[in-house]
């Protein structure tokens, strides 16, 4: 049986955060109904993946922990009773702090949630309401500490670096305050200042974001700090202790397949592409009706799925398998790309290994300009 994953996005927020552009709503009186709409929709999917077993289950969003323990309870039920679900899977719900309690989190529990992914952000309560993040680090605190209580044994803890008026200091004492709670795994993205956002949208939040080179200082020392710690980096934002990857997202990095639900989501699923409209008015209305909800929905071409392998596998730290590259799209991986990669090889950005090739540690931080260099869109989407 082929493995598949399973995303399911939750598009509530308790408040929007001033820079965020994910897709969610303020408007928690649609939830019961959107619960609805969802368990219809996943079920529509029931006959898709009987050669499938889905052994990874990601809750994401918005803001999945607004849920009760039984709409969650209700929406995994739904994925039990549609697919063959392993009993080893990986099941993991987005959880904000301020929205948790004891008997949530053990509803969660008994519906077989087994990871969490915490947003902390920031353990510095200045750079917490700037955020305009609805918690503060003691409620993160609480929440973490409950959640262990409640049995969670597989916890990420969101960080975030380059935040207007942060400093070197504060990121490291951010670090240290979540590296002595022991997490399982530490997510540890830059913020990007997106257009339709009051961030994107103010002069003043961006004058007061680090300058590129102190965001490069802020990465490549968080980075060696959290792997003195034992937090080994495998993906360009992603440390975990050893064993504790998360299985689901490496999925996307290497091209495995998985189905998305809710508006918004993507899924690749027997080698097709398809994403959802972020319409929540039209999901409820026809949460069966995918052709009317579709916002992509198309073949990729074996160029075009090689030329993602490429760009996602650089991601990783085990960087890109070139037997496997050829196996998978019958395609020379030096001949196609070594004279392109030669630069950055002969400064270090990219790196031989025994199977092939990844990035250095400065590789990733200029990531989007090497991959735009080396892949060629339009001659390698031929
Ligand atoms: S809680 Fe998360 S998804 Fe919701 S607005 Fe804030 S950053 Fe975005």
């Amino acid at each position: 049986m082929d493995k598949l994953g399973i995303y399911i996005h939750i598009p509530f927020c308790v408040r929007k955060c001033a820079y965020c552009d994910f897709y969610s709503i303020e408007d928690m009186d649609r939830r019961t109904a959107y619960v609805e709409a969802l368990v219809s929709q996943i079920r529509s999917f029931r006959s898709m993946g009987t050669r499938h077993v889905v052994d990874s289950v990601y809750i994401g969003g918005g803001t999945p922990s607004v849920l009760s323990g039984e709409e969650m309870g209700r929406i995994l039920a739904a994925v039990r009773s549609s697919f063959s679900v392993s009993r080893e899977a990986e099941i993991t719900a987005e959880a904000n702090p301020g929205t948790l309690d004891t008997s949530k989190l053990s509803a969660y529990r008994e519906a077989g949630i087994n990871r969490l992914s915490i947003g902390l952000q920031s353990a510095d309560n200045g750079e917490l309401k700037m955020l305009s993040r609805i918690h503060t680090r003691e409620d993160f605190e609480s929440s973490f500490l409950l959640a262990r209580l409640e049995g969670f044994e597989n916890i990420n803890v969101d960080v975030m670096y380059a935040l207007p008026g942060q400093s070197e200091d504060t990121l490291a004492a951010t670090l240290d305050y979540v590296m002595a709670l022991e997490p399982e795994h530490i997510s540890f993205y830059g913020l990007k200042l997106e257009p339709d956002t009051p961030f994107g949208r103010d002069p003043g939040i961006a004058a007061d974001v680090p300058s590129e080179d102190v965001q490069y200082e802020m990465y490549l020392s968080a980075a060696k700090k959290m792997e003195d710690a034992g937090f080994m980096q495998y993906e360009i934002s992603n440390f975990a202790k050893l064993g504790m990857e998360c299985r689901h997202n490496l999925k996307y990095w290497s091209c495995e397949e998985y189905l998305g639900f809710g508006p918004g989501a993507y899924s690749f699923f027997g080698g097709r592409m398809f994403s959802y409209a972020k319409d929540i008015t039209r999901f409820i209305a026809m949460p069966e009706d995918s052709v009317a909800l579709f916002e992509e929905n198309y073949i990729p071409t074996d160029k075009e799925l090689a030329v993602q392998y490429v760009m996602l596998g650089f991601r990783l730290k085990r960087g890109i398998d070139t037997a496997e590259y050829e196996a998978r799209f019958d395609d020379d991986f030096d001949m196609r790309y070594q004279e392109k990669m030669k630069p950055f090889l002969l400064k270090k950005y990219i790196l031989k290994t025994k199977s092939g090739y990844r990035l250095s540690k400065r590789g990733m931080l200029i990531s989007n300009y090497i991959l735009s260099e080396i892949l060629d869109f339009k001659e390698d989407a031929e």
